[in-house]
């Protein structure tokens, strides 16, 4: 793939409604408001047989397998990934296009049954798909495939890069945060101010005293512990919901953001602090493209305190955070939202929300700090019809929802700015 190519396929994820949301990363559907996944959860994931750069290839597996426990152990998802039949060649610059999906619905790789583990011993393919020197700064990628029109994804892959020298726990970091994309997760900007820029020296990471408030899925690995935050276990559990537990894990908190003529805010960061334990859960208003500024999000039970702030204008493009994010012009950075916090029915003070596990509180959410709370049911996303194979009803084309890791190490923190 030329870097040429690579701008083509932005232009078209745009066009599919790739939403990079703080839950899911894209939305299609029958209906454009679906969150895309993978059904059934448990995913078959086939492993290269060649070494990982200095790693042989058992010590590379085994660090991938420990990402996959990661998004495995999560008691409230069904997602499994799983070690499947391995891909029985090492995979190189020579032969990759033979293994890995792309957007041409006829490509023999879409339908192979197969979601290539990929370890790019040498940089060799990172270059050839990105340009030459990419591989020097793209650590691994990870992308799924989807057809217009329906919401599940048809196969994915990842490929890792062995060419730099980095730790078991970054590659295990990196490898974590690459299948939350492939699994259809999006970004997540807690648990910044949005005082961080990335000037000069970068910041990024480091306004923060405890790395390990930042997601897995934060745009940057600035998580130093392998493990999932609890907004990366409430965003998975989302999009695959174990049904026998989440109700008993999960309440949720379901409402619109608007302003105060009643319009909806699109593309504003919606978050939640726990008051007990200081845990920060996020999502994007309007994250399902429904144009009402729609959030819902998954949480513990306990007493919250809602809040509202822009998207950090460094979350653009490779890495947005939210579907209203994908350029520095995008809706998210037209009108940003004063951070603010809700206080509904108590002017002056934050609102004490009480989520129950099983129950509902739907918020509508006034950009002032004004607005009401009231029981309500949980919302699922709108499920789509199952799109027909053998019709016209879907598009030809298909997408990658896609995305890349692009590592620096800088103050020993692998960087992992995403491609698209
Ligand atoms: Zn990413």
């Amino acid at each position: 793939m030329t870097l040429k190519h690579l701008f083509l396929l932005l232009a078209g994820l745009q066009g599919a409604g790739l939403a990079q949301a703080g839950g899911p990363l894209a939305v299609e559907g029958s209906g454009g408001n679906s969150p895309v996944h993978y059904s059934p959860a448990s995913i078959n994931i086939n492993f290269d047989i060649g070494p990982l750069g200095a790693r042989t290839n058992a010590e590379a597996d085994d660090l991938v397998l420990r990402a996959f426990a990661l998004w495995n152990n999560v008691a409230s998802s069904s997602l499994q990934l799983l070690q499947g039949n391995d891909l029985g060649t090492d995979v190189d610059v020579s032969n990759y296009t033979t293994f890995i999906p792309d957007t041409s619905t006829s490509h023999p790789a879409n339908s192979d049954q197969l979601n290539p583990m990929v370890y790019d011993d040498d940089g060799t393919i990172i270059d050839d798909m990105f340009g030459q020197g990419a591989s020097n700064n793209i650590a691994g990628f990870a992308a799924s495939v989807y057809l217009l029109g329906d919401d599940k994804f048809q196969e994915g892959y990842a490929v890792i890069n062995g060419k730099l020298s980095l730790l078991d726990s970054d590659i295990i970091g990196l490898v974590t945060h690459e299948m939350g994309h492939f699994i259809g997760l999006d970004h997540s900007q807690l648990d910044i101010d949005n005082t961080e820029t990335d000037s000069g020296s970068p910041a990024v990471c480091t306004t923060q005293a405890v790395k390990d408030r930042y997601p897995i899925m934060y745009p940057f690995l600035c998580r130093v512990t392998n493990s999932l935050h609890a907004d990366d276990i409430a965003a998975l559990a989302a999009l695959y919901p174990e049904p026998n537990n989440i109700t008993l894990n999960f309440g949720q908190i379901n409402g619109v953001l608007v302003d105060t003529n009643n319009n909806p805010v699109p593309g504003a960061n919606i978050w939640l602090k726990n008051l007990a334990t200081g845990t920060r859960y996020s999502i994007v208003s309007d994250y399902l493209l429904q144009n009402t500024g729609f959030f819902a999000v998954y949480l513990p039970p306990g007493d919250y305190s809602l809040h509202a702030n822009s998207i950090n204008p460094i979350f653009y493009g490779a890495s947005s955070v939210g579907p209203y994010a994908l350029s520095q012009t995008d809706v998210s950075f037209q009108n940003p939202v004063t951070a603010v916090s809700f206080q509904g029915s108590t002017p002056g003070s934050d609102e004490i929300i009480n989520i129950a596990a099983g129950a509902a509180r739907q918020v509508k959410f006034v950009i002032d700090g004004s607005g009401t709370v009231t029981p309500g049911g949980i919302v699922t996303p709108p499920a789509s019809v199952p799109a027909s194979t053998s019709s016209g009803a879907i598009s030809l084309a298909s997408v990658l929802a896609l995305v890349s890791g692009l590592v620096l190490m800088r103050r020993r923190q692998v960087m992992v700015g995403c491609i698209s």
